[in-house]
């Protein structure tokens, strides 16, 4: 059985700010053996339940270059480093998806909400609000995988629930506000994480690919005008408002790829909307 395991950092046992979590910082080191900790975890549970292969998307920043590969479990195989971006080496390939790591979305009050980059205020598929986490298992499930945990933010599991009913949560710290949380004893979730993968891997059979119905539209409500009007240029993203673009299609696996897109046109030099300060 081969699982693809994506590792966000924000959501990680242990981990408080983003001061915390960006290469160079002087607590990077630290993070970097927290979030190792919490992927062993899952992968030591998840191989109790009969679990054999493990591919581990490093799936934080723009570097994606955080676990420690040396200590990582011995049967994990590791994925990172440029040119990736979001989830792009998930394929069909898998039998289940687990999400290690993960935030509240931009605009809630929670701990290190966003959605990939500041610039994103508000995404939704299909008018609903959408967070990095259900954007990963919708990916998935196009690829009829089934996203079966969630490790993280108290918000972050609350939303999984809501989109994917029969999620297993392992919440990592509760949130205070963006920018404080109450982070629950490591051990302690260390072991929650563990037992948490065994059930999520031993109910394999109950747990269903999240399908979101076509046709899709993807709303994204931008920080500034400027950014806006970049992302519209894009045939097919059309701009709603000011700061609003809406794209609709039959298939997630475009919106996906829109949403790449975006993300490479939102961090270029070339958008003038990437420095402004409102
Ligand atoms: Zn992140």
């Amino acid at each position: 059985m081969r699982l693809a395991i994506s590792v966000d950092m924000e959501g990680i046992s242990g981990i408080v700010s983003f001061k915390q979590i960006e290469a160079g910082s002087p607590e990077f080191q630290r993070a970097q053996r927290l979030a190792t900790a919490d992927v062993n975890s899952a992968i030591a549970g998840a191989r109790e339940a009969g679990a054999t292969r493990f591919f581990v998307h490093d799936t934080h920043s723009r570097d994606q270059i955080n676990l420690l590969i040396d200590e990582l479990d011995d049967s994990a195989e590791y994925i990172g480093g440029q040119p990736m971006l979001l989830w792009e080496a998930l394929s069909a390939d898998y039998d289940a998806a687990l999400l290690i790591g993960y935030h509240g979305r931009a605009g809630l009050v929670s701990i290190m909400s966003h959605v990939y980059s500041d610039l994103f205020c508000d995404v939704r598929l299909s008018g609903k609000p959408a967070g990095e986490g259900v954007l990963a298992a919708a990916l998935a499930g196009y690829y009829d995988v089934p996203t079966i945990l969630v490790t993280g933010s108290d918000d972050a599991c609350v939303e999984m629930r809501e989109w994917c009913p029969t999620i297993e949560t392992v919440e990592t710290k509760v949130s205070l506000s963006r920018y404080a949380t109450r982070c629950l004893p490591l051990k302690g979730t260390w072991a929650n994480i563990r037992e948490a993968a065994r059930r999520a891997v031993a109910g394999l059979p109950n747990h269903t690919p999240l399908k979101i119905h076509s046709p899709i539209t993807l709303e994204v409500r931008w920080r500034n005008n400027q950014t806006a009007r970049s992302v519209a240029l894009m045939p097919g993203v059309e701009q709603t408002d000011q700061e609003t673009t809406s794209f609709t299609h039959e298939d997630y696996a475009e919106v996906d790829r829109v949403l790449k897109a975006m993300l490479h046109i939102v961090l270029s030099p070339l958008n003038a909307g990437h420095v402004q300060v409102p």
